[in-house]
């Protein structure tokens, strides 16, 4: 259906990233796509409460992650965005503008350790971007700032100031735009607000197709939106919306537009972004897989100080091939050890593969049983 949609059109590009784009993508989306943006998750403080926030509960406090790794100190996000081989930074929440001198700390810390072309951007609803935030924001090297505003809320009462101030973002030198759902039923709002950006001399809408996540799930299907199927997150009806805005807004303005779909995210973006830290945080032993996951060996025993003796002293493995881990209690080694271990050491040590994200969490996505 979008296929023949778009070939009736012919006035949008796919691009390569299962999106679509009117004009030019946005700065910070070229970095992102590519997985080369730190996720900066400054607070989940947020003077809003979206009927579709995807926020999971634990984030929706006054935390902050860079990617998944939690912040105590500014040389966490350094750490995690070398570990990344971040060109940038998508500063997010929550709200930044919530914590503002956090924020504007984190920016200006990542400008000084990686230079002024480490390129940062930053989503806000507007409702505390005054002038002084604003400039605040801009003299710490801001490069891009994206407005979300309460659009989905017929009788909301934070609409007009975050109008307000998204004119005075104006009044800097950088890149404003606007990001928001495609929310089926409220196409009518998106274009308005397209157009608001448009007369006042914004670079672009990014409208992101609308997916469920655990938090959300209720609020969503309460209101009547359903998912696209059992294998998606995306919400039925939230791409075609996307595409019919861009259509109109290529005929009606002259913004720039991105539709940042659920695929894009997970099958380009999270990908790319795993890819690169792979290859920093793989021991010897590790694989890296296509998406860029890490797959090896390991040994689960109550006694890890005796099973790693037994290893070396009668399995005759050499050390280097054997790894401690104390925290998740299991010796770490090649697939290979592994599986010849499994065939030859009686008793309780079960031998497993696992695959795991290169991230702070190391998240298990899978786990084979050899013995
Ligand atoms: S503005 Fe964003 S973070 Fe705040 S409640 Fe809405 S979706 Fe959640």
């Amino acid at each position: 259906m979008i296929k023949g949609w778009l070939a009736e059109g012919e006035i949008m590009r796919k691009t390569p990233y299962y999106s679509y784009v009117v004009g030019e993508l946005p700065k910070g989306c070229q970095y992102c796509v590519r997985g080369e943006k730190l996720v900066l998750f400054v607070t989940g403080v947020c003077p809003r409460n979206c009927f579709y926030c995807p926020l999971s509960s634990w984030r929706r406090k006054d935390v902050a992650y860079a990617n998944e790794r939690p912040i105590t100190k500014i040389e966490d996000i350094i750490e995690e965005a070398k570990i990344q081989e971040a060109k940038g930074a998508g500063v997010t929440g929550g709200d930044p503008l919530a914590r503002l001198t956090r924020t504007v700390d984190y920016i200006r810390a990542l400008k000084e350790e990686f230079g002024s072309k480490f390129h940062i951007h930053l989503y806000t609803t507007g409702i505390l971007a005054d002038k002084k935030a604003l400039s605040m924001l801009y003299d710490a090297g801001l490069d891009e700032i994206r407005f979300h505003p309460d659009l989905f809320e017929p009788s909301s009462k934070f609409l007009n100031r975050e109008i307000e101030n998204l004119k005075n973002a104006f009044d800097f030198n950088w890149d404003v735009g606007g990001e928001v759902p495609a929310v089926p039923g409220f196409e009518d709002r998106i274009k308005w607000f397209a157009g608001i950006l448009d007369k006042w001399g914004g670079k672009f809408l990014n409208i992101n197709e609308l997916e469920y996540s655990e938090t959300n799930l209720r609020n969503l299907l309460n209101r009547g939106y359903k998912p696209v199927s059992n294998e998606s997150s995306a919400i039925k009806g939230s791409l075609e919306l996307g595409l019919r805005i861009l259509e109109w807004g290529e005929r009606n303005t002259s913004l720039n537009y991105h539709l940042c779909t659920a695929k894009l995210k997970d099958a380009v973006q999270l990908r790319n972004r795993l890819r690169r830290m792979a290859k920093n945080v793989a021991k010897p032993y590790m694989e890296i897989t296509e998406d860029g996951t890490l797959r090896f060996g390991i040994a689960e025993y109550e006694d890890l100080e005796e099973l790693y003796k037994f290893l070396i002293e009668e399995a005759e493995v050499p050390r280097e091939w054997l790894y401690i881990n104390w925290e998740k209690k299991r010796i770490e080694m090649p697939i290979e050890v592994a599986e010849e271990l499994a065939e030859v050491v009686e008793g309780d040590v079960k031998f497993y593969i696992v695959e795991e994200y290169p991230t702070w969490d190391r998240i298990e996505v899978e786990r084979i049983p050899l013995n």
